[in-house]
């Protein structure tokens, strides 16, 4: 694939070796996730994959919110340090929940609130530990945290979260902004038709699939990613949850646009078991009721940790899901109904899917996706959930909804073909034909085909010379010469 790195070629990795159980005496990687699932997976699965083939201890710094406690059970060798446990209170309220958020704005108001707590918690832990600086590595949502890391002397690495497709559409942002095509003129985001609006330089993106959100101002979006791309630019690598038969030409934009090496190391949650890593308790009883199902009859629905849906679409849901007449897993987190704690099946429902479906709070989720009763998976297309389907060759029905949803969406059925996004204000008949396509059709097992097809790469990138496994020999090596 050739990524662009500093290394000519990977040796094996030299041990950081030695020390207690708790990592004293061993070189130590600093890693400091945002305080949501999808980002806090990664990048402790990362620090997983960190430990056992660079034998580095792992000190994890923790945003001071409540969601952040159920991390504390590790195995050892993890050291626990929250960052401005003095704010608290101010940290919480920053948090937004549900799609309605201004999630950009959020980052960096969090990221401001943090950094001043973060220079004390880093000089502490230099102080404690002379090996500490090993390389810490960041989201690259936290420009305040490098840079308060860079005055200090100590290296940083980038960790993206979301797929090099992603990166690329932000790389481009500033491009756009300057031909006129963002931020699209208010009449222009009324009429469907101009926001369908091919973009010549990110096919097969539209004008659409740039709108990450309702509620960030554009001028906010922007500086947003421009803090973004500088941490990558400003980093010693950059680091992505992908694997390069998935996105070769992507992950090459990225090594030729910023200039710094990449490690594409992924599918991250294939090399590291990561069953510490859940925000909230799983239910496990969802896998014994698969066991008793068919092989690919099921169609497992969730939207991940952050989108909602409003009472009406629980409804069309829930009977388009009956109409179906599909066994389904449907995932409804009890904060998923927006302006409303209730989660409010109707009446009936129940009863018409007793035996056939089953409702839990939070799955299993990687669990699920590798059942062999799980034959499809409606997503909101969190990078997270779309890896973890394509690794386990589910096709997919996409409903995105914010962020970079939308941009995976597209890949997923303009790419890989390996799903199709369902459009428009959800309604029972729609989502039954839908599930009917996915499920049933011609078109639908030639996805579920191709989904395989990539399941086998995904697979084969992880063993001993595949290019994820080689990119975390090369990463380990990096962090070893710092
Ligand atoms: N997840 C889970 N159980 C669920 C739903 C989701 O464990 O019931 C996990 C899922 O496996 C994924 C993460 O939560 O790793 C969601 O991340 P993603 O990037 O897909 O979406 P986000 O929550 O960030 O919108």
């Amino acid at each position: 694939m050739p990524i662009k790195t500093e290394e000519a070629a990977a040796s094996p990795a030299r041990h950081a070796g030695g020390g207690d159980d708790d990592g004293r005496g061993r070189r130590r990687v600093l890693v400091f996730p945002l305080p949501f699932q999808g980002h806090v997976t990664p990048m402790l699965q990362l620090a997983d994959a960190l430990r056992s083939r660079g034998g580095f201890a792992v000190t994890v710094f923790l945003a001071p919110v409540p969601s952040s406690s159920s991390l504390l059970h590790r195995p050892a060798g993890y050291r626990f340090v929250t960052v401005g446990a003095g704010v608290a209170g101010a940290a919480a309220a920053l948090i937004p929940s549900g799609t309605g958020g201004d999630f950009a704005g959020a980052l960096m108001r969090l990221d401001a609130l943090l950094r001043a707590p973060f220079e004390d918690c880093l000089r502490q832990e230099l102080a404690a530990d002379e090996d500490a600086a090993a390389g810490p590595v960041g989201g690259s949502n936290l420009r305040g945290m490098q840079e308060v890391a860079e005055r200090l002397g100590v290296a940083t690495l980038a960790l993206r979260t979301r797929g090099a497709c992603c990166l690329v559409a932000y790389m481009a942002f500033p491009e756009l902004c300057g031909k006129g095509i963002l931020p699209p003129p208010t009449s222009a985001r009324r009429d469907q038709h101009q926001m369908d609006m091919q973009l010549d330089e990110l096919p097969p993106l539209r004008l659409r699939d740039m709108m990450f959100s309702a509620t960030t101002t554009h001028a906010t979006m922007a500086t947003c990613l421009e803090r973004l791309l500088d941490s990558s630019r400003c980093s010693s690598g950059v680091i992505l949850n992908t694997f390069n038969d998935l996105e070769n030409s992507d992950l090459q934009k990225i090594a030729n646009g910023l200039n710094v090496p990449v490690y594409a190391v992924g599918p991250l949650h294939k090399i590291s078991i990561g069953e510490h890593n859940s925000l909230l308790t799983q239910d496990l009883s969802c896998l014994e009721w698969l066991d008793k199902q068919e092989a690919e009859s099921v169609i497992y629905v969730s939207f991940g940790s952050l989108a909602s849906m409003d009472p009406e679409e629980i409804l069309e849901t829930a009977w388009g899901l009956v109409d179906s007449q599909m066994p389904f897993l449907w995932v409804i987190r009890p904060n998923m109904v927006q302006g409303s704690l209730q989660v409010g099946l109707p009446d009936g429902f129940e009863e018409a899917t007793r035996g056939s479906g089953m409702v839990v709070s939070w799955a299993p989720q990687q669990d699920v996706l590798k059942h062999q009763a799980v034959g499809g998976f409606w997503t909101h297309n969190g990078w997270n959930s779309t890896l973890e389907s394509i690794c386990d060759g589910v096709p997919m029905i996409c409903r995105p909804q914010f962020a970079d949803q939308m941009i995976n969406a597209r890949y997923v059925e303009e790419v890989w073909k390996i799903g199709f996004e369902l459009e428009g204000k959800l309604e029972r008949g729609m989502i039954e034909r839908a599930l009917r396509k996915l499920m049933c059709s011609e078109g639908g097992n030639e996805m579920r085909q191709r989904a395989k097809d990539l399941k086998k790469k995904a697979t084969t990138c992880v063993e001993k010379g595949g290019s994820s496994k080689t990119a975390i020999d090369m990463l380990v090596n990096r962090i070893m010469s710092f």
